[in-house]
């Protein structure tokens, strides 16, 4: 399996052209920016820029949260930071082991990489097969993309990078470990993929109930501008409540439709209702949500 990855990965190298990002940073305080990704699903014509990531200047440093699902698309962040400060890039923190988030590490080989401890395993033990996939969905943007695993595990609720502090708040529901950074000094709320902003939420990771939760929990900070995983950046609480509604209606329509013994379809062919119908990508993700939760809910019924 190594050695075809390696040459899947090597036969692509030879044939490099890097892709153009086209990436702006947006600005969201004095010091702090990021980057918006599509709301789309990952393509050859958007080379993989599906996922927001965000990085916040300080006095002696650069600290970058998220990467990015490829090194071509982690150093074309490189060199738009650079056009900003020329202060290092000395601390990089992965929100969750999802490859739209965390490729980019292999551009940046002198920066500390923060994760879990969950998150950092997850990356070693199956980086290479998000590589191989993300091959096969985008191509040539993958170029050079190597896994850089994290090599520092978050424990603490505060992190102290050259005096410049965050909190970290330890979630899950969106994987079995999802981190959320809140910088009290600019008032911003970085949540992962927790919250998608008009975008329907993926669900291959998922646990419903616990989701929720965190995003209760989310709902009681004080935020100035929450910057979601994927979608655009926001001033209100809106986005929460409105991913609360969508997991309560697909945890709903799974309980109701399993109780009913409706068939996959039969859920399928059920008109978008209005609330949802301007998430980006609601028929694809709440497809692939049904195929893959709805078995576990018959067997719950069959019991
Ligand atoms: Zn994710």
């Amino acid at each position: 399996m190594k050695a075809l990855i390696f040459s899947i990965i090597s036969f692509s190298f030879l044939f490099s052209s890097s892709f153009d990002f086209k990436l702006k940073p947006i600005k969201l305080s004095d010091n702090s920016y990021y980057f918006y990704g599509k709301k789309e699903y990952f393509s050859p014509s958007n080379g993989g820029d599906i996922a927001n990531c965000a990085f916040i200047i300080t006095k002696k440093s650069v600290i970058l949260i998220d990467t990015g699902s490829s090194k071509e698309y982690g150093e074309q962040v490189k060199k738009e930071i650079r056009k900003i400060t020329s202060k290092p890039i000395k601390y990089i923190i992965n929100t969750h082991h999802h490859p739209d988030h965390f490729l980019g590490n292999a551009a940046f080989t002198n920066s500390d990489i923060y994760a879990t401890e969950f998150t950092k395993n997850d990356i070693e033990q199956n980086g290479e097969l998000y590589i191989v996939n993300l091959v096969n969905l985008i191509h040539d943007a993958m170029d050079g993309t190597r896994i850089k695993a994290p090599n520092q595990v978050l424990t603490t609720e505060t992190l102290n990078f050259d005096n410049y502090k965050l909190k970290v708040l330890y979630m899950d529901g969106h994987t079995e470990s999802d981190i959320v950074i809140f910088d009290e000094n600019s008032k911003i709320l970085y949540t992962s993929d927790l919250i998608f902003n008009k975008r329907t939420l993926t669900t291959p990771h998922a646990n419903i109930d616990e989701w929720i939760k965190s995003l209760y929990q989310l709902e009681k900070i004080n935020y100035s501008v929450l910057v979601p995983g994927h979608g655009i950046a926001s001033k209100t609480k809106e986005p929460i409540k409105e991913n609360i509604a969508y997991l309560n209606f697909l945890e709903n329509t799974l309980k109701d439709s399993a109780n009913k013994g409706l068939d996959i379809f039969e859920i399928l062919s059920k008109p978008i209702p209005k609330e949802f119908e301007d998430f980006a990508m609601f028929k694809e993700e709440f497809e692939r949500s049904i195929i893959n939760l709805y078995p576990s809910y018959e067997r719950n019924v069959n019991k």
